[in-house]
């Protein structure tokens, strides 16, 4: 068994985007999280099952927007310094971090540039960006009214050195990416900003989604499997294979771009039984190999008295 990535789940379901297909259940505006702390305990035994034969991806996500816990962020990063993970990412929205290039403020305590520039020197290495279009107007629709200029937060974010990745959600509607051509102007707006990965996949309801409403939204938006299929067809008939990751997700170069199509919340009933390929790792002690069925999946049950 060979573990490719530990995703550990920064703070709680705090964001500043409202989504209309967040999985998440939202609660009232959240741009302030409170602090919380990490079980160290559960967290070495993490490091220590992901092994050191070939380091593991670090991947740094959210049930909501994790620059909204950027003190835990950090926690994460000092905890991590000095381990065999790479690459470390960190999945965002970038609202924050588009913010703080065009204003100069983040709009969250503690997240400036003194903090991106710490995070790089302690090994964060990669902003994986999620979006649902090239075009700023689509994404406020999606994300918030106040969306930042994408070309500059993605210049402002190449300026610390951070390698930029673009997380494409394809829906459809005016503006997004829904057919092949759409993908084409979405590669194209890669190479122009100097974007070093772009995935696309499409919005999906989670497999057991507790929202009726973005459960609403993806069966309105969302691309038939017939309009997706069409997009991964004309991309193998455009784009070079280069290799292959975990759940079947396939790098390519497309005309010098690197491009990865992949299926979103990807359900690990795929991987036989016992080949767990990545961890979850929750703050309260809880890895676990499924979003889907966390505690059912569970490896290491959180501490009940962790918040
Ligand atoms: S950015 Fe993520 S967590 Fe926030 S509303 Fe959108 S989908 Fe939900």
């Amino acid at each position: 068994m060979s573990v490719q990535s530990l995703s550990v789940v920064i703070g709680g379901r705090a964001c500043n985007a409202r989504c209309p297909f967040c999985v998440s259940e939202q609660t009232s505006d959240r741009k302030q999280a409170r602090k919380h702390t990490i079980n160290r305990i559960n967290l070495e035994t993490a490091c220590v099952m992901c092994g050191t034969a070939r380091p593991p991806a670090l991947l740094m996500t959210g049930q909501g927007e994790p620059t909204c816990y950027s003190s835990e962020i950090t926690d994460y990063l000092e905890f991590f310094r000095d381990r065999p993970f790479a690459p470390r990412e960190l999945q965002t929205n970038a609202l924050a971090l588009g913010r703080l290039a065009t204003r100069n403020k983040s709009g969250v305590r503690g997240l400036d540039k003194t903090t991106l520039q710490h995070w790089r020197e302690l090994g964060l290495n990669t902003i994986a960006i999620s979006i649902v279009s090239i075009h700023d107007e689509a994404n406020a629709c999606i994300y918030n009214p106040d969306y930042p200029p994408l070309a500059e937060t993605i210049r402002f974010v190449r300026s610390f050195g951070y390698t930029v990745r673009l997380c494409l959600m394809m829906m459809r509607g005016e503006g997004y990416v829904s057919l092949p051509e759409d993908l084409e102007a979405a590669v194209q707006f890669c190479r122009q900003h100097d974007v070093g990965q772009l995935t696309f996949r499409p919005i999906k309801a989670a497999y057991a989604s507790k929202s009726e409403h973005a459960t609403e939204f993806v069966r309105r938006h969302g691309l038939t499997d017939e309009e997706v299929q069409r997009i991964h067809e004309y991309v193998a008939a455009s784009a070079t294979p280069l290799y292959q990751l975990m759940h079947g997700m396939v790098i390519f170069d497309w005309h010098g771009q690197n491009v990865c199509s992949a299926n979103c919340l990807t359900s690990d009933m795929a991987s036989p039984p016992g080949d767990h390929r990545s961890y979850i790792y929750f703050r309260n002690g809880l890895l676990t190999t499924s979003w889907d069925h966390p505690t059912a999946a569970a490896i290491l049950q959180g501490d009940p008295n962790h918040d």
